[in-house]
């Protein structure tokens, strides 16, 4: 199964955050990472105070289930000291499972694809410089989902 992990983070040096939950996944048995976009800053979503955030996607390739990377991600948050604040709030490293194959899932503790993808630059923009023909389950092609959202800003590092 291919599936895209968002990655995220504006704490502790985000750069080596973002390398280190990369090299975590891919140390993960069966979890073999096998494209990455660019890295991009962004403007944290609830605009508040705290730092710009670094941005990258990922593809994986595993024979993990949906729920299972789920509970990889979350292990690799709790190893690079991710806080839980509040809602939205500044952290070392945010792994969001964005697409898992064609899959749907929509579960109290899953939602694929992710529920805010298509609201996001920093998920499409990445997302489409690794698949750039995607066709996103329910959503639509990804270049019609980029269309909505051309006036956020993101900048390609
Ligand atoms: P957002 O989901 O808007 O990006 P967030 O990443 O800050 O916000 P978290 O606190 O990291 O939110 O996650 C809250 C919960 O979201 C997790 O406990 C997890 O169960 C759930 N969740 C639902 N769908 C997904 C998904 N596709 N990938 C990761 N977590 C998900
Ligand atoms: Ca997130
Ligand atoms: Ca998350």
């Amino acid at each position: 199964m291919l599936a895209y992990i968002g990655l995220g983070s504006n704490l502790n040096n985000p750069k080596e955050q973002i390398k280190n939950a990369l090299i975590a996944l891919n140390e993960v048995e069966d979890v073999t990472v096998t494209s990455l976009s660019s890295l991009y800053q962004s403007k944290p979503i609830d605009h508040s105070n705290q730092p710009d955030y670094l941005n990258a996607v990922c593809q994986v390739n595993t024979h993990l289930t949906a729920l299972e990377l789920l509970r990889v991600c979350q292990l690799i948050e709790i190893n690079q000291h991710r806080v839980r604040e509040k809602k939205w709030g500044a952290r070392t490293i945010d792994l969001d499972i964005i697409l898992y194959g064609k899959q749907v899932v929509a579960s109290k503790e899953l939602v694929i694809p992710h529920p805010e993808m298509m609201n996001r630059a920093f998920v499409l923009i990445p997302l489409k410089e690794i698949e750039p023909d995607l066709n996103v389950p329910i959503l639509g092609p990804i270049d019609k989902l980029i269309e909505r959202i051309q006036d956020q800003e993101l900048i390609k590092l």
